[in-house]
């Protein structure tokens, strides 16, 4: 576990101006990395209020040195951020305290930094956001039991809740290749699915549905056949984005033997900062207790620093505009307010768990939490759950309904982790809006 220092001091302010104010996702406490566009060249940054501290610039205007310099090196020598993710946690560490010591109001090099400005710390209104990293794995865990129980009583299922759920973190392993940043269009897929008449048909997919979830990014890997124990689980960790697990629900309730293939290959949306494990710091609380009769957890998933830390104080919302609402000036409307503690079981135990067989995570392997569902009703993170599987349809304001996502529906999922004593720091917002599907495939019925 990483322990608190000055780079979390809650007194400290920014000279950007735009960091300290109320409510602001990128405070100086924060500091997440991520990756841009900036005037056609490939870079990567650490976001400060509304701006963006360019890595390359900061390198070359030699305001870094020592391990903070290997990092920003790194960070800064190629498109994405794995060969800075791959490193020993000091490095990444000491470039945190380095940009939190260039960026707080006291720094001695003020002038400097100023006259830099403009080279150095770019608006992000001016840049391209990018995937953060290269993802070469990514898998996709099942540990909310409301979700999981919910999903089973939808099914008819004779017993909602799997038996294996609460003894080990269930999951299937996604497609990276179609995980996109926040922001584009979500086209709309097609496959094959049961109408309500009953018949097989390939087409268009109705019943597309969000997902809210957090994913974890590993920073350094494991070695094939060597478990990570649940203990140290966390020192592989780089950091956290948003995931939306996009679900074409009709075409996965009909394949669905093996687990979900084309109902979710489509397209997963991320948000593109990672809030580093060592922003989260100061926002750390005890796991989730298990509930009385609850099976104990098996020794290899289980670790004291986990059981007093595994948990992190973060709130997680999912937010709806239809086209008509937007033609109509109307905000997005909240449908989903939810908690990680919502969770069964922590990102520590899900990476010692899918290590456990001998399985190597890779530097840039995205863990996808599952859906984030609470027990209340505002907490339900799919419109699945949302609409009790289409029996009771979301209203909208101005009076439109929904089972389902429809054409020109934009989802934006957020997130901020907030504890007394710390300034919260946010995720940033991880944004997808669907768009029709393209024209029909020959043979389509
Ligand atoms: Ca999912």
């Amino acid at each position: 576990m990483i322990s608190l220092n000055q780079t979390h001091d809650p007194e400290r302010r920014s000279w950007i101006e735009s960091a300290n104010a109320p409510g602001s996702h990128f405070p100086i406490q924060n500091l997440p990395f991520g990756a841009f566009t900036r005037d056609g060249e490939a870079r990567t940054g650490v976001a400060i209020g509304e701006q963006i501290v360019d890595l390359r610039a900061l390198a070359d205007a030699q305001l870094v040195d020592g391990d903070a310099l290997t990092a920003c090196t790194a960070a800064s020598g190629s498109s994405t951020l794995n060969d800075l993710m791959a490193l020993e946690p000091r490095y990444p560490s000491a470039l945190r305290h380095a940009l939190s010591g260039l960026l707080s109001r006291d720094t001695p090099l003020l002038g400097r930094l100023r006259e830099l400005e403009e080279l150095i710390l770019p608006r992000m209104a001016d840049v391209e956001m990018r995937l953060a990293c290269d993802i070469g794995d990514y898998t996709d865990f099942l540990t909310s039991l409301h979700h999981t129980e919910r999903h089973g009583r939808f099914k008819g299922l004779a017993e909602p809740l799997p038996a294996a759920f609460k003894w080990l973190p269930i999951a299937y392993h996604g497609r990276a290749s179609s995980i996109r940043v926040s922001g584009g269009n979500v086209r709309r897929p097609h496959g094959q699915y049961r109408d309500a008449e009953g018949q097989v048909r390939f087409g268009p997919a109705p019943a597309l549905d969000f997902e809210l979830e957090l994913a974890a990014l590993i920073g350094r890997g494991n070695d094939p056949e060597q478990p990570i124990d649940t203990g140290h689980a966390l020192d592989h960790v780089f950091g956290y984005c948003l995931l939306n697990d996009w679900s074409a629900k009709s075409i996965q309730w009909f394949e669905q033997v093996l687990g979900p293939f084309l109902g979710k290959s489509f397209h997963s949306s991320v948000s593109p900062w990672i809030v580093t494990e060592e922003a989260l710091a100061p926002f750390r609380i005890a796991a989730p207790a298990r509930a009385a009769g609850d099976p104990a957890v098996l020794p290899h998933l289980d670790s004291a620093a986990d059981r007093r830390a595994g948990g992190i104080d973060i709130e997680l919302e999912a937010y709806l505009s239809t086209a008509r609402m937007r033609s109509a000036g109307t905000p997005p409307e909240r449908i989903t307010q939810t908690h990680l503690g919502n969770l069964y079981w922590t990102f520590a135990q899900m990476i010692a768990h899918h290590t456990s067989n001998g399985c190597n995570l890779r530097t840039g392997d995205l863990l996808g939490s599952g859906t984030i569902s609470g027990e209340s009703a505002v907490s339900r993170a799919c419109l699945t759950e949302l609409t009790n599987a289409g029996k009771d349809p979301l209203q909208l304001p101005g009076g439109e309904t929904r089972i389902a996502l429809e054409d020109g529906d934009e989802i934006t999922l957020t997130a901020r982790a907030s504890h007394p004593g710390a300034v919260s720091i946010g995720f940033g917002e991880c944004r997808g809006r669907i768009v029709a599907a393209h024209a029909l495939h020959a043979g389509e019925q």
